[in-house]
């Protein structure tokens, strides 16, 4: 047995070392932890970086792994949680998402929940679209029967994910999409009214132009029969969309995604039809297909009060190498996937520490100054992370999928990844690195975190800490004031200039949240995982007027989440399971 290197990792938090130990590090039959986290994100960085040597015999990998670990153990950026997990080990399965199609038959159904329980427990995610499936009480011709619809196949996928525990670290997620026009949709906006339905779900309505059209007309849209194809009845549009918007107040379900959009973004249509995301909803993503995450924590990339650009740079092409290098080395959980992800070969590089960096750099979430500075952050990184990509395509070549896809056009050329970009809501990664979580405002400046079923004490913003220590205010008592206020906004013992750049998710408007998804979507090849919060006592107007906000304003989807509306969300930011 390989002996375990002592060594330390400066800033590796308490709270990251018992996630660590608790789901990622190496253990014995026993359950006796075998590595430290020296020693896994060594494994991480010479496992990935060893795919260079197939496209450059000269490879220097020693050196190009010594770069990764340095990355990845300065928290400058990390991949996404099976990667680290999984890495040079035998299971190899690296890739957080999935999509897998679920076709009208007994068969493709029951194959469906199969791949699903394999990708589940290799610890990825999985998205399905229903709409295929013929609606309750359909005919079925071979019995001579009826059917008995999506939803209750939902429930088979639901109870099969309870099950299996992902390789005994965490629980399976799964998305679930219906189009609106599917003849079930309004059971389907309603299946989560009940609490202890379908929990390990995220559901999304899959809203089309044409029903947007008729919202905004007044007018009724066609119900489809996806069996035959023909009409199978009208709805009122604007009393579907009150109907989503109704229940989302109610408990925060269903969100909404905008099909239409998906698909004119869409890099490779001649291969095939976006109909589903994964289940945070970040990427959309082909029937098996699967895609791998990486994040940048932007809270690193600030020295002396200013943005780093230098290293920002070095940061994202190291990280373009390391998760294309991902999709070489990755062991599918099945051939068809293996296949279509290597013939597109997406990568989703994104962000997390996006609060930190402003509270670094004194700008308040809430300003038009952070807005604009998210737009120029996230261009940079788009645009950068797409030379990086052009450059590997010089020596590794375009993805497979290339002719007939969106860059085979004058102006564009050859690339290595489908996609680049995309905003993952780093729940678990996040607290790795000490970070606040994605693209999101802070949550709390100083609250009691409960890390898997163990109340861990009073945990304050380490920035805020510092600062509070450095302008001699800090106390124990005022740390479990705040923690019991929620807020530091109006507590006068904190000068106010320091009120001002520590909001939290509930000082924030509605509207501000939805202008920060949408700075950071508009320079985002896939979407933006992103909680819209409302207080306890918005009303359905409030909801209405930001789930049409998000259609104005490009976003791919929306989720919000009115505070009390539920009794526990399935992936909370920042507290998941
Ligand atoms: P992490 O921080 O662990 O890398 P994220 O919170 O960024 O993960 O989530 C990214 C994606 O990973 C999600 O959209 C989903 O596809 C997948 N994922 C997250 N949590 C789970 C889970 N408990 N089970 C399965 N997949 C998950």
């Amino acid at each position: 047995m390989k002996k375990t290197t002592k060594g330390t990792i400066p800033g590796l938090s308490k709270n990251a070392l018992t996630v660590l130990e608790k789901r990622y590090l190496k253990r014995d039959k026993e359950g006796k932890v075998l590595e430290t986290p020296v020693d896994m994100f060594r494994r991480v960085a010479e496992s990935i970086a060893v795919a260079n040597a197939r496209f450059d015999q000269k490879a220097d990998l020693a050196a190009l792994a010594d770069k990764f670990y340095a990355m990845m153990t300065a928290f400058e950026f990390l991949p996404n949680s099976p990667t680290l997990m999984n890495a040079g080990r035998e299971l190899g399965q690296l890739s957080a998402c999935f999509v897998l199609p679920v076709g009208d038959s007994m068969e493709e159904i029951f194959e469906a929940v199969k791949y699903t329980a394999l990708i589940h427990k290799s610890g990825g995610g999985t998205g399905f679209s229903f709409s295929r499936l013929r609606p309750a009480n359909d005919v079925v011709m071979s019995t001579t029967g009826i059917s008995s619809g999506p939803l209750s196949f939902m429930r088979v996928f639901d109870v099969a994910t309870e099950t299996i525990k992902q390789g005994g670290t965490r629980r399976g997620a799964n998305m679930g999409i219906l189009r609106v026009d599917h003849p079930d949709i309004m059971d389907f906006i309603m299946c989560k009214a009940d609490q202890r339905q379908l929990n390990n779900f995220n559901i999304s309505v899959g809203i089309t132009e044409a029903f947007m059209k008729a919202v905004d007309a007044d007018t009724d849209y066609n119900i489809v029969n996806p069996r035959s194809g023909e009409k199978a009845g009208i709805l009122n549009a604007r009393k579907v969309f009150n109907r989503i918007v109704k229940q989302a107040w109610e408990n925060g379900e269903p969100g909404i995604i905008f099909l239409d959009r998906l698909n004119k973004d869409n890099p490779t249509p001649h291969i095939g039809e976006i109909e589903s995301t994964n289940p945070c909803g970040e990427q959309p993503l082909l029937p098996y297909e699967s895609c791998n995450l990486g994040s940048i924590n932007l809270g690193k990339m600030v020295q002396n009060g200013e943005v780093n650009w230098e290293r920002l740079k070095e940061v994202i092409q190291l990280a373009v190498n390391f998760l294309d290098n991902v999709i070489e080395v990755n062991n599918y959980p099945l051939e068809q996937i293996d296949t279509m992800t290597r013939s597109n070969r997406k990568i989703g590089l994104g962000v997390m520490g996006w609060a930190d960096m402003l509270i670094l750099l004194g700008i308040p979430y809430n300003s038009m100054k952070a807005i604009e500075l998210g737009e120029k952050v996230m261009k940079f990184i788009n645009d950068e992370g797409h030379a990086a990509s052009v450059e590997l395509a010089k020596t590794r070549g375009t993805f497979p999928n290339f002719k007939g896809s969106v860059f085979d056009a004058p102006g564009k050329g050859p690339i290595r990844n489908a996609t680049v970009t995309t905003i993952a809501p780093t729940g678990t990664i996040s607290i790795i690195a000490n970070a606040s979580s994605g693209v999101e405002p802070l949550f709390a400046v100083s609250f009691v975190r409960q890390v898997m079923d163990k109340n861990i004490l009073l945990e304050v913003n380490p920035i805020f800490e510092e600062i509070a220590k450095a302008q001699g205010f800090y106390s124990e008592e005022l740390m479990k004031k705040i923690a019991e206020h929620g807020t530091v906004h109006d507590i006068p013992e904190i000068p106010e200039a320091v009120r001002n750049i520590f909001v939290t998710a509930h000082d924030i408007t509605p509207e501000v949240h939805i202008a920060m998804q949408a700075a950071f979507q508009k320079y985002t090849d896939n979407a933006v995982s992103k909680t819209v919060n409302f207080p306890n006592s918005a009303t359905f107007e409030d909801v209405e007027k930001v789930y049409r906000l998000a259609y104005e304003s490009n976003c791919k989807g929306v989720t919000i989440y009115r505070d009390g509306s539920r009794d526990e969300q399935v992936l909370s930011t920042g507290k998941k399971e």
